[in-house]
C-alpha cells in the first residue's frame, strides 16, 4: 500500500543519519527532531501534536543514557517509535460489547465519508467472528443510500432494516424491537450525512442516540481530508461524545495527518482503518503496526 511515503522516506533518512553518527551529542539529536518536525508537519500533522510530540521525544533523547549509549541512534529512533505509538492510543481499542445484547453501534459523519460502505464492512467483519448483525439504513435524505445498503447487505448476507423514507429516529427506535425478536445481537446504524455539519443533522443525531442509547458512536472520516478530518471529529465529538472513529481511504491516504492527529486531538480512539472499496478492506486500528510501517 502507498501509504504515508514521502513521511515513511524522510523519518527513514534522518534515522539512517542518526544510526551512522556513532557517538551523538545534543546537537545531533535537535538536528534529527528538526527533521522529525519538519516531515510530520508537511505529512498535515496537528501543529500542537508534533509540539508535544518532539517536546517529549528531546525530553528522553537528550539524557545521559541515551548520549552515552554504544548504539544512541537506535535509542533516539527507539523512543520516536514509543512516542508515536502512545501517541496514537497506545493498543488497539477494541469494539465495545455490550454484555446485554444488542449491542449497538451507531455510524455518523460527513456525506461522502465512508459511512454506508463501512457500515457493512463492519458487519461483514463481526459476521465472520461468529456474529448476527442487523444494517439499520437510516441515512434517509441522500439518494440511493438505502439502496446502497441494501445491495450491500445482500452481498455480505446480512440482513438490513429499513422502512424507506420514515423518520430515522422512527426507524432507529424500532430496529432495537426487530433486532431482539430475530436473534441479532449487534445492530449497525447508518444515519444520514450532510455535505457539511450543520445544526439540523447534529440535533437529528442527537434524537437517534438518545432513543437508542448506542454502546458505541464512530465516526466515519476520511482519511485523505487530513487536519479536515480532526476538526470534523472535534466537532461531532463536542456534540456526541463519540467513542471511537472510522478512519476511511487510508489506502489513498499518502500523507497521513488524520491518523496520526486525530486520536491525540480528539481523546477518541481509532479502533478501525477502511484500506479500499471491497467488503472485507477494513482492519482494526493497531497503533505500534501503523507506527512500525512508517518508520520502516
Ligand atoms: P457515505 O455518504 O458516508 O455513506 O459514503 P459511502 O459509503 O457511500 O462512500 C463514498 C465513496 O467512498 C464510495 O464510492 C465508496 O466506495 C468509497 N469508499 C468508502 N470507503 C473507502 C475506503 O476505505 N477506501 C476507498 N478507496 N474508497 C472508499
Amino acid at each position: 500500500m502507498a501509504m504515508f511515503e514521502g513521511l515513511s522516506e524522510k523519518l527513514q533518512a534522518t534515522f539512517k543519519r542518526l544510526k551512522g553518527k556513532g557517538k551523538l551529542t545534543e546537537a545531533d539529536v535537535n538536528e534529527a527532531m528538526r527533521e522529525v518536525r519538519v516531515a510530520l508537519l508537511e505529512a498535515d500533522v496537528n501543529f500542537k501534536v508534533v509540539k508535544d510530540l518532539i517536546a517529549k521525544i528531546k525530553e528522553r533523547a537528550v539524557g545521559q543514557e541515551v548520549l552515552e549509549s554504544l548504539t544512541p541512534g537506535q535509542h533516539v529512533i527507539k523512543i520516536v517509535n514509543e512516542e508515536m505509538v502512545a501517541m496514537m492510543g497506545g493498543s488497539e481499542s477494541k469494539l465495545a460489547i455490550s454484555s446485554k445484547p444488542p449491542t449497538v453501534v451507531m455510524l455518523v459523519g460527513l456525506q461522502g465519508a465512508g459511512k454506508t460502505t463501512h457500515g457493512a464492512k463492519l458487519a461483514n467483519m463481526l459476521k465472520k467472528q461468529g456474529k448476527h448483525p442487523l444494517l439499520v439504513a437510516c441515512d434517509i435524505y441522500r439518494p440511493a443510500a438505502i439502496k446502497q445498503l441494501q445491495v450491500l447487505g445482500e452481498q455480505i448476507k446480512v440482513p438490513v432494516f429499513s422502512l424507506g423514507q420514515e423518520n430515522p429516529v422512527k426507524i432507529a427506535g424500532e430496529s432495537l424491537d426487530y433486532a431482539g425478536k430475530n436473534g441479532h445481537d449487534t445492530v449497525i446504524i447508518d444515519t444520514a450525512g450532510r455535505l457539511h455539519i450543520n445544526e439540523e443533522l447534529m440535533g437529528e443525531l442527537e434524537d437517534i442516540k438518545a432513543v437508542v442509547q448506542p454502546h458505541e458512536i464512530l465516526l466515519v472520516v476520511d482519511a485523505m481530508t487530513g487536519q479536515d478530518a480532526v476538526n470534523v471529529a472535534e466537532t461531532f465529538n463536542s456534540k456526541l461524545a463519540l467513542s471511537g472513529v472510522i478512519l476511511s481511504k487510508l489506502d489513498g491516504d499518502t500523507r497521513g495527518g488524520a491518523a496520526i492527529s486525530v486520536r491525540s486531538v480528539t481523546g477518541c480512539p481509532i479502533k478501525y482503518a477502511g484500506v479500499g472499496e471491497k467488503m472485507d478492506a477494513l482492519e482494526v486500528f493497531y497503533p505500534d503496526r501503523m507506527v512500525s510501517r512508517i518508520l520502516g
